[in-house]
């Protein structure tokens, strides 16, 4: 097939509709740069993803008035820490008040912030599209062999899309990291994680909830809705061998720890395939930037789960990312090297949450152990 279909001559293409190129889309569109968010996907809903938003993210969707239209939708602040051991409470870990802190977290469903800010960005007007079940296959090569654009498949059928700039908000397994020769250094962490949702018994409190099975960290979110967000540590590569094992004896560690729980694990976590399993692992862009193509978000630099950093991160990232654009429109686009200032302001903090992440991971059999 040949490809003539043009879908859009935009200032900015941003490949990716999740937290960071959303929160992208809106901003630019707010200070009258077009763009178009192409998302793979035929909608906002998502398997599972990075729920929690910590302070940072919290103040930079306050800063852009977007919170409140979040917390509309339904919003859960969590109240505390806790580490706990066959059904009692080891230590607990409240706010800190001093710094101004009055939750632990705030879970947020994938869903109510996308909808969110996709509202606001419809009522900004008529500068962005969004096209979903359109996916990224290529950069579009003027003849000079500079960047003009991507390649997309929209409903399967070939085009393109012509744009001053293209932003990579398309997460761990970016398309345009690998188009643009970006590649990142991917490190693994040990560990593979098991997810489960399950709604919670009467009377939960929202809170962080960590116990320790056979040394590997147990953690449990509450979640907007009555729900419990389980995520289990599993040595790395490990899950083919654990499916080996009877399942009742594995899932009662889960009740052991957590005896409240006995009625709604034994209703919704059944079999193995109640489980979903997330393959571990943390990746670091060298470069963020190349001529006009810049990455944010998991695409520059992928997080684990623990510390709950990727989807702030991907805020953080496109917010600055936002104040470079609005800087560069005012040349028409002219000066690209601007956007590698992306990487020298965010680089550092990122690479120090990448850092803490593992300290974190390392420490916490020995943390868990000091509260007994
Ligand atoms: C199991 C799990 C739990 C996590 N828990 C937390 C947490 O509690 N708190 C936290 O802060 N972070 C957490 N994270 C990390 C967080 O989910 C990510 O860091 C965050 O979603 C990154 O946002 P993003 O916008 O960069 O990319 P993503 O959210 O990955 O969005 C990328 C989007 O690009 C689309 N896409 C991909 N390829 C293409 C293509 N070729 N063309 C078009 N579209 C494409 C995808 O469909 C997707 O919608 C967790 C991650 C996982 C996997």
């Amino acid at each position: 097939m040949t490809e003539t279909n043009s879908l859009s001559h935009t200032d900015v293409c941003i490949v990716g509709a999740g937290p960071g190129g959303m929160l992208l889309s809106y901003l630019l569109n707010q200070q009258g740069i077009s763009t178009t968010l192409i998302e793979r996907q035929p909608h906002l809903h998502k398997s599972f993803r990075g729920e929690l938003l910590n302070t940072d993210g919290e103040a930079i969707l306050k800063k852009h008035g977007l919170f409140t239209h979040i917390q509309e939708l339904g919003a859960l602040p969590l109240e505390q820490i806790q580490y706990w051991e066959e059904g009692n409470i080891l230590h607990t870990i409240d706010p800190d008040l001093n710094k101004g802190e009055r939750h632990v977290g705030i879970h947020v469903p994938q869903d109510h912030l996308l909808e969110a800010i996709m509202a606001q960005t419809d009522n900004v007007g008529p500068l962005h599209q969004t096209r979903f079940n359109t996916v990224m296959t290529g950069l579009l090569r003027d003849k000079d062999r500079s960047i003009a654009g991507i390649h997309v498949r929209q409903n399967g059928v070939p085009a393109y899309i012509k744009a001053s700039v293209i932003v990579g908000a398309d997460g761990r397994y970016s398309a345009v990291r690998k188009h643009a020769g970006l590649m990142p250094e991917i490190r693994k962490h040990g560990y593979d994680l098991l997810w489960a949702r399950i709604p919670a018994p009467a009377g939960w409190e929202p809170a962080v909830r960590m116990a320790s099975m056979d040394g590997q960290q147990l953690a449990l979110f509450s979640q907007y809705g009555g729900y419990v967000q389980i995520g289990w540590n599993i040595p790395e590569g490990g899950y083919a061998k654990l499916r080996e094992q009877p399942f009742a004896p594995f899932v009662g560690k889960l009740v052991a720890a957590f005896p409240c729980l006995a009625d709604s694990v034994a209703a919704h976590i059944q079999n193995w395939s109640d489980f979903v399993l997330l393959s571990v692992e943390s990746s670091y862009s060298a470069r963020w930037a190349m001529d006009n193509v810049v990455l944010i978000g998991d695409a520059a630099h992928t997080m684990t789960p623990t510390g709950a950093f990727g989807l702030n991160a991907a805020l953080e990232d496109a917010d600055i990312l936002s104040d470079l654009l609005i800087q560069m429109a005012k040349d028409d686009f002219r000066s690209v090297d601007a956007l590698q200032q992306l990487q020298d302001i965010r680089g550092t903090k990122v690479q120090q949450q990448l850092a803490r992440q593992i300290e974190m991971e390392s420490s916490f059999q020995q943390r868990y152990e000091s509260f007994r």
